[in-house]
């Protein structure tokens, strides 16, 4: 099998959770909104944030400034808030040096996912960072992993490994995709009864680390 592993973004190469949970709060704070209105906020963004998301943030609070200013503030915020831990990056690179094409794919607007890549480092230790705005395709779409692969020279079809913590995007799509997985799963059981994925991991050093030492 080829030298590929493609890696998800959020919650797996960083933390997104504790980010956008800092975010809500001091939006929260700046705008004047209640603890209700706070936990709907959290809703609109949890999943994935787009502009779109900030018309609706905009109309629902009847805030002052654009929908464009709003999610610009967003995004400077996510992209300086998030990190990716060092030895990770060193694992990153080790992966490299040892002969791995190594993409990241991740759901999201190109311009914030691109950002984080970039400010957290990730961005000069991978071969390719794809963002499904910028594909036209996410995942668990089969194309998704397919233009992965290739934006680092490599072909789907010759397999390789997908990590990541998303359930249904990472493994059920990577496994469609014909790739191998490892599930960032936090200890947590597989939640389905379909077939597990190939390894569990708590996070992603260990799932570079079985890169690194398990698979010839
Ligand atoms: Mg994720």
């Amino acid at each position: 099998m080829q030298r590929l592993a493609i890696f998800d973004l959020d919650n797996t190469l960083v933390d997104r959770q504790g980010p956008l949970t800092d975010w809500v709060s001091a939006f929260s704070s700046q705008y004047a909104l209640n603890d209700h209105d706070r936990a709907d906020l959290l809703q609109v963004v949890h999943a994935r944030a787009y502009p779109s998301a900030f018309e609706t943030i905009r109309a629902q609070y009847g805030l002052a400034p654009s929908a464009e200013t709003l999610w610009r503030d967003y995004c400077a915020y996510m992209a300086r808030s998030v990190s990716c831990p060092a030895d990770v990056l060193e694992g990153l690179s080790t992966l490299r040096r040892t002969g791995w094409k190594i993409a990241v794919a991740t759901n999201g607007a190109n311009e914030i996912q691109t950002e984080k890549a970039a400010v957290s480092g990730i961005v000069d230790h991978v071969d390719a960072v794809c963002a499904s705005e910028a594909a036209g395709v996410r995942k668990p779409e089969v194309a998704m992993f397919e233009k992965a692969a290739a934006s680092c020279g490599a072909d789907l079809a010759l397999g390789g490994w997908m990590i990541g913590d998303g359930v249904d995007t990472d493994i059920r799509g990577g496994r469609a995709a014909g790739l191998r997985t490892i599930w960032i799963g936090g200890g947590r059981s597989w939640p389905g009864d379909d077939a597990e994925p190939d390894h569990a991991t708590t996070d992603v050093r260990q799932a570079i680390d079985l890169l690194l030492t398990t698979v010839s």
